[in-house]
């Protein structure tokens, strides 16, 4: 499932494709995905120019002339496909919509599953959407430091592991970057969130941030691929430091400790039990 990592860089692709282009042609060939195609979806983007690009949580917001912004969501198993208009002679399995520029960019978006989701929503009240209206803080915004952390946790009841998924405190970090982030930051998935320090929460506003950073400069995972078509992987995978790997050797202690592996609220969790306090 693509993380906030994954949708930046899903982003920041259809940003340098279309940004400042004109909409020519929209195809909708489905009336749903998760749910219905707004009915005007067409009417509202042909014609339209692109002015801007903005992602909040996983939501990717494009914004067009007449004051309304397209939202974006790919789920599951969503891909953003870019490419020239006329290049693909047969359009790809699953592409559900399509928006091409005067100048013949074309994205395409294609979702198996159809978990993703395509709204319109005016730019000025984009925060007042159902599904942004709820959300938390964006881990890479300048709201979130240590204390602003810190505080956060002071009102939660659950793990610390827990309360860092919760979307409504803090968006996007996913299951991989919030096991990193403890491991980094020498905490204890299973910690009473309100446990934590004011010292562990600085460590872990650090590890967080540079963690989403990296993972964004090597291009987040496979979506990269199907942006680019060039077959290249994105390169975050082979820097977890514990996602994945059970039963392999601590990269910090080297003390014979190995990477363990609990579930929690139904997902794994990665941690060493000598490094986590
Ligand atoms: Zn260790």
């Amino acid at each position: 499932m693509p993380e906030l990592p994954e949708v930046e860089t899903v982003m920041r692709g259809f940003r340098t494709a279309f940004e400042g282009q004109r909409i020519r042609h929209v195809t909708v060939n489905r009336p749903d995905l998760r749910w219905p195609f707004p009915l005007d979806l067409r009417e509202r983007l042909e014609g339209q120019e692109v002015l801007s690009f903005h992602r909040r949580a996983k939501y990717i917001l494009m914004r067009v002339g007449n004051g309304m912004s397209m939202m974006l969501h790919l789920g599951m198993s969503g891909r953003l496909l870019l490419g020239q208009s006329g290049m693909n002679t047969t359009p790809p399995r699953h592409e559900h919509l399509v928006l091409e520029t005067e100048n013949e960019a074309r994205a395409g978006l294609v979702d198996p599953r159809r978990f993703g989701m395509v709204d319109l929503v005016p730019t000025d009240h984009e925060d007042t959407h159902r599904l942004l209206s709820g959300l938390g803080i964006e881990p890479l915004s300048d709201k979130m430091t240590g204390p602003y952390l810190h505080s956060l946790m002071q009102s939660r009841r659950t793990p610390i592991k827990t309360a860092l998924l919760d979307q409504r405190l803090i968006v996007g970090l996913g299951n991989i970057y919030v096991c990193e982030a403890l491991f980094r930051s020498h905490i204890h998935p299973t910690r009473a969130a309100t446990s934590i320090t004011l010292q562990e929460a600085n460590r872990l506003a650090t590890f967080i941030r540079a963690i989403l950073t990296e993972a964004i400069a090597s291009g987040g995972s496979s979506l990269r691929d199907y942006v680019q078509a060039d077959g290249t992987k994105g390169g975050f995978q082979d820097l977890h430091l514990v996602y994945g790997r059970e039963g392999e050797p601590c990269s910090y202690c080297a003390t014979g400790y190995t990477v363990s592996r609990i579930t929690q609220s139904g997902r794994s969790t990665f941690y060493c039990a000598n490094c986590q306090k």
